[in-house]
Parts: structure tokens; C-alpha cells; sequence
């Protein structure tokens, strides 16, 4: 089948969720039989969103091949079985990078350069690039329509209907109609001018899937319809639901797969939704009650910093039946106020994380679930943290430190390599993507994954310090889990305990609610089991 294409695009306000109706669009594309691959666009000008705060854009998702993405391709990810890579996400800053290097080359033959031809064909090509193999290719044009700076993306993909044949490309608009309160009603009146506005672009919206808190009433759906010059079942409620995971079934019982298949003409089965329905009836009512994790970290203000990380939690609470309840606090706090608030929580989670803010806080609260034989699981840096609690608690090396911290540490457990010291720049010097890891027999991990090769992915310039091997394994520290080729301590574990293992790598990048990651799936079932301990000593 050749490559059909649906572009998907905002109106009206930006965070309606475009992103997740992109990916539960896949999801149920997917459940039809159908090889779909994803990609987001973004507007603005950096090359890519690594060195960007993630308070201003929530986490940096990694890839397979180490591109560090916008955090809404970990949705496409979660939601479907695309593999995607850097091809998979690029920004204006890419483009504009691509057509000067072009330029300068002298690929142009001294034409003048313009934003039509020469930036909207670039952006074409990168679509056209990243749909190979795939029946259909879902792109995401990132903000919303109407501003400035996405123009040459609309342009770009406003050609696609020519070059490529009506058939075979579909625009799906997602708009707003939000609920005015003082007048007791959902407005249409956004919706139409953000069409309008498509429209004038060149671009006529096939189908409208229209975000509000409440359902939309038949009326309104016509009304929509009329003066969006779209047919009436079109025209998608898409009301608030009462879980992310909940999305792709609503959307099809409005009949949103339906319609795009008609509309691209393609032959497709019925869509198998056991395993979503499987999903949600878990998260609904889940068999085991919950349990209490506690994610000392120090983004705490902004719940998208830690995005996959609190999906992948979700999806260990689906693989356990049980619902997992997580507690973001503040490293800080536990540095100046104590532990004290830990003793509530049946788990404790330490995240990756950038700096030395927070540090001591964290190791306090590693101390903690160590001696008090609560589940803990470090990631990242949460694992390096980890490590520097067993080198000054158990190994009695007091001034242990990452060196990223103490660059003069006497003890830095967790240092820079001698081939990374020479490389001082700071973009583009860290260890990204995914990595083989040899597990080690009977260890938490080998357990878990049930196999003793494994591939995870990176995001860190600091790695475990060999120098400190044989004294920290000597003191009880397990090392299960090793990149052979680089000798690279990539798991530690302390053994006799209920469930403690900190890694080196991001495993929430590969965790999906229809196949929570294995580590994720073993920590919310050492959190159950410590549950269910204390549940019975208070008897
Ligand atoms: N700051 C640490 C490093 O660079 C950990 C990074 C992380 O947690 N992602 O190695």
C-alpha cells in the first residue's frame, strides 16, 4: 500500500491535547491491522530541544538512536509500536540549518533562496523520509494555527494534497469549544475561526475533532459542521476522559477511525480494542487497591518534567492490578526538614535529574529506603545518588561524591572518563540513546526482565567509577547489570533487600500501558508486597 498521509493540527489554544489524539489515532490505526509511523513538527527555532529547561518544555524524550525529542513523541511511543528515531521530530532551527548548510554548498546554483520553495520543500522531504515502510503517516504540526511561525509548516503540508493525490491525504483539525459559563453553554465560535483561518492557508479541515469538558450536543455538532464546511459525522466530540488511556476507545466510539478510513479509502478490519479495554477496566477498578510512591526529585513543580517516568509507574500499577498513587517532594525539603515525610509511602523513586541542587536530599532519602527496607528504585541519577550513599554509609568513605558536583572530590564514585574530560563542551558530549546490558543470573533485574541481555536508553555525561568496584562489591554492593563493551557499570543492587536497584539508563522511555517495562512491573510489586507488611504489622 502506498504511504497515506493525515496531518494534524491545532486551533484556537495550544495544550488541547493534540498530541494524544495523534497517538490514540495511531493506536486505533494500529488495532485495524495497519503499519503506522508518527512524527511531531515544532515550530520554534532551537535545533533540538536538549539544552532546553524543562521547566519551560516539560522532559526530553530519547530515542533508540539518541535524539533527544519533544516529549510528545513519548506518547506516540506509548501508544503504538512506530520505532521512531531523530527523523521522527525536527523544528524550524533544524530546517533552516539544513537549507543554509544547502547554500553554502552551493547546492542552489546561486538561486536565490526563499521559504517557497526551498523551506517548504525541505520540510516535505523530512516528512516524506520518516513515512518510509509505513501504510500511514501521522505528522503533528506543533503550536497553533495562526501563529506566525508555523506558516511555512502549513504551507508545506497544504502541497502535500497535490503532490500526493486527495486519496491519499487526510487534515485533521483539533479545536477547542469551550464552556462559557456565564452563558451556560459550549461556543462554537473559536472553532470556526481557527478553521477559517486554515482555510485561508489553503487548507480545508476533513475532519474536526472538537476538545470540550462536556459532551457536545448533536445541535452544535451540525452547526460545527455548517459552518466549517465539513460533513456532519466529521465533526468528533472528543469530551475530557477520565484516564489518557481511555482516549483511543472514546475516539472510536465516536467514530473517528471509521471516518478516516473512509475518507483515505482504505480497506481495514474491524479494530481489535481488547487489550486497551483490558487497560482501562484496570484502571478503573483495580483489583489489589494502591499503593504510595514517593519521587524525591527536584522539578517538582512541573508534572510533564517526569512525564514517561509517571506513565511507566502507571503502567507498573496496570501490570499489578492495582492503582499507584505517586507523591512528587521536594529533594530540598528532605535535605532541611528530614525524612519524615517518607514514612507514608510504600515505595520511594529517585529520577534522573541535571545538578547539584537537591543531591544531599536524595541521598537521605536513599539512605532511608536502604536501611528501612523499603522498595527504592534510583534511575540516572538517582542510581549515581545511590551509589554515593553505599560508598559513605556502608563503605565508609564520607566524602564520597559525583564528581559532577565536587569536581575535586577525594572519592568520586561516579566521575567523567578520562576520553570524555577532554570534551568540555556541554551539547551533544552526553551518552544518548540505547545501549546493550549483560544482567547478571538471580539478580532483581534478571528476574525482572527474564532474560540476561537487555538494550536500554541513555541520557548522562557521568558513569560508576571502576576504580571503586572491588570496595564497593566487597562491602555488598551487586553490579547486575554491565555494558560489556565499554566495561560500564550500568545496574547496582543491594541484595537481601526487599527490592533495591538503581540503573544507570531511562527505562520509563520504554514502558506502554499494553507492555509495562519489566523494572517497572517488579518495583510497583515490591511496593505491594511492603504494603501488605505494613498493612498486617498494624494489626
Ligand atoms: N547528571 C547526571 C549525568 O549527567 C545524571 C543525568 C540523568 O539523570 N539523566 O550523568
Amino acid at each position: 500500500m502506498k504511504t497515506k498521509f493525515i496531518f494534524v493540527t491545532g486551533g484556537v489554544v495550544s495544550s488541547i491535547g493534540k498530541g494524544l489524539a495523534a497517538a490514540s489515532l495511531g493506536a486505533l490505526l494500529e488495532a485495524r491491522g495497519l503499519r503506522v509511523t508518527l512524527q511531531k513538527l515544532d515550530p520554534y527555532i532551537n535545533v533540538d530541544p536538549g539544552t532546553m529547561s524543562p521547566f519551560q518544555h516539560g522532559e526530553v524524550f530519547v530515542t533508540d538512536d539518541g535524539a533527544e525529542t519533544d516529549l510528545d513523541l513519548g506518547h506516540y511511543e506509548r501508544y503504538t509500536n512506530a520505532r521512531l528515531s531523530r527523523k521522527s521530530n525536527f523544528t524550524t532551527g533544524q530546517v533552516y540549518f539544513s537549507v543554509i548548510e544547502k547554500e553554502r554548498r552551493g547546492d542552489y546554483l546561486g538561486g536565490t533562496v526563499q521559504v517557497i520553495p526551498h523551506i517548504t520543500d525541505e520540510i516535505k522531504s523530512k516528512i516524506i523520509d520518516n513515512a518510509k515502510g509505513a501504510d500511514i503517516a501521522i505528522v503533528e504540526v506543533g503550536g497553533t494555527v495562526g501563529d506566525i511561525e508555523s506558516l511555512p509548516f502549513l504551507e508545506a503540508i497544504r502541497q502535500f494534497r497535490a503532490d500526493r493525490g486527495a486519496g491519499n491525504v487526510l487534515y485533521l483539525h483539533v479545536t477547542l469549544v469551550p464552556y462559557i459559563k456565564t452563558a451556560g453553554e459550549l461556543k462554537s465560535k473559536p472553532t470556526q475561526h481557527s478553521v477559517k483561518e486554515l482555510q485561508e492557508i489553503g487548507i480545508q479541515p476533513d475532519i474536526l475533532l472538537c476538545r470540550s469538558e462536556q459532551e457536545l450536543p448533536r445541535e452544535l455538532r451540525a452547526k460545527i459542521a455548517l459552518f466549517c464546511n465539513v460533513a456532519e459525522k466529521s465533526v468528533i466530540p472528543s469530551a475530557d476522559a477520565e484516564h489518557i488511556y481511555a482516549v483511543p476507545l472514546a475516539l472510536h466510539r465516536e467514530g473517528l477511525d471509521e471516518e478516516v478510513v473512509d475518507k483515505l479509502n482504505i480497506w481495514a478490519k474491524a479494530p481489535d480494542l481488547g487489550p486497551w479495554q483490558e487497560v482501562v477496566a484496570k484502571l478503573r477498578n483495580p483489583a489489589h487497591g494502591e499503593v504510595r510512591i514517593g519521587i524525591v526529585g527536584k522539578y517538582v513543580n512541573l508534572a510533564d518534567s517526569y512525564k514517561s517516568l509517571n506513565e511507566a509507574l502507571v503502567h507498573g500499577g496496570i501490570a499489578n492490578d492495582c492503582r499507584v498513587t505517586l507523591f512528587l517532594i521536594d529533594a530540598e525539603k528532605i535535605e532541611l526538614e528530614g525524612v519524615g515525610p517518607l514514612e507514608e509511602f510504600d515505595a520511594i523513586l529517585v529520577p534522573g535529574g541535571f545538578g547539584e541542587r537537591g543531591s544531599e536530599g536524595k541521598i537521605k532519602a536513599i539512605e532511608f529506603a536502604r536501611t528501612r527496607n523499603i522498595p527504592f528504585f534510583g534511575i540516572c541519577l538517582g542510581m549515581q545518588m545511590a551509589v554515593v550513599e553505599y560508598a559513605r554509609n556502608v563503605c565508609g568513605l564520607t566524602d564520597a561524591c559525583s564528581s559532577e558536583f565536587k569536581p575535586d572530590s577525594a572519592h568520586p564514585v561516579i566521575h567523567l572518563m578520562e576520553e570524555q574530560k577532554s570534551v568540555s563542551r556541554k551539547g551533544g558530549t552526553m551518552r544518548l540513546g540505547a545501549y546493550p546490558c549483560t544482567l547478571l543470573k538471580g539478580s532483581f533485574a534478571q528476574k525482572a526482565y527474564g532474560s540476561l541481555d537487555i538494550s536500554e536508553r541513555h541520557r548522562h555525561r557521568y558513569e560508576f567509577n571502576n576504580g571503586y568496584r572491588d570496595l564497593l562489591t566487597g562491602k555488598g554492593l551487586l553490579l547486575s547489570g554491565i555494558n560489556r563493551e565499554g566495561d560500564l557499570v550500568e545496574i547496582v543492587e543491594v541484595p537481601g533487600h526487599p527490592w533495591f536497584l538503581g540503573c544507570q539508563f531511562h527505562p520509563e522511555f520504554k514502558s506502554k500501558p499494553l507492555n509495562p517495562h519489566p523494572l517497572f512491573r517488579a518495583f510497583v510489586a515490591a511496593a505491594l508486597e511492603n504494603k501488605g507488611k505494613s498493612v498486617k504489622s498494624e494489626v
